[in-house]
């Protein structure tokens, strides 16, 4: 089960409209953590060119939580990361 990994790959076909491609931009990331207010400046994500449809870099996300390590509620969705990290074999 090997993935393949293509180089360039840096843009995805939009989820939501399938018309665009997300583009890498920075964003002010917002989020709240045990009830406070998380303000995150220059995070990585991935803007729509169409529809302005948004998505937060995954792996800046598990960065985020892994550094915050939420004690409850909070969770990013669990998804696999876009083939973008080899797994070590064990
Ligand atoms: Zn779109």
């Amino acid at each position: 089960m090997a993935t393949k990994q293509t180089e360039n790959e840096m843009e995805y076909p939009c989820p939501k409209c399938r018309a665009g491609v997300l583009r890498p931009r920075e964003l002010t990331y917002f989020t709240a953590v045990d009830g406070q207010m998380l303000v995150v400046p220059n995070f990585p994500a991935w803007v729509c060119d169409i529809c302005g449809y948004v998505e937060y870099d995954e792996r800046a996300l598990g960065w985020l939580y892994t550094l915050l390590s939420p004690p409850m509620q909070h969770r990013p969705p669990h998804r696999p990361a876009r083939g973008a990290r080899p797994r070590p074999e064990e």
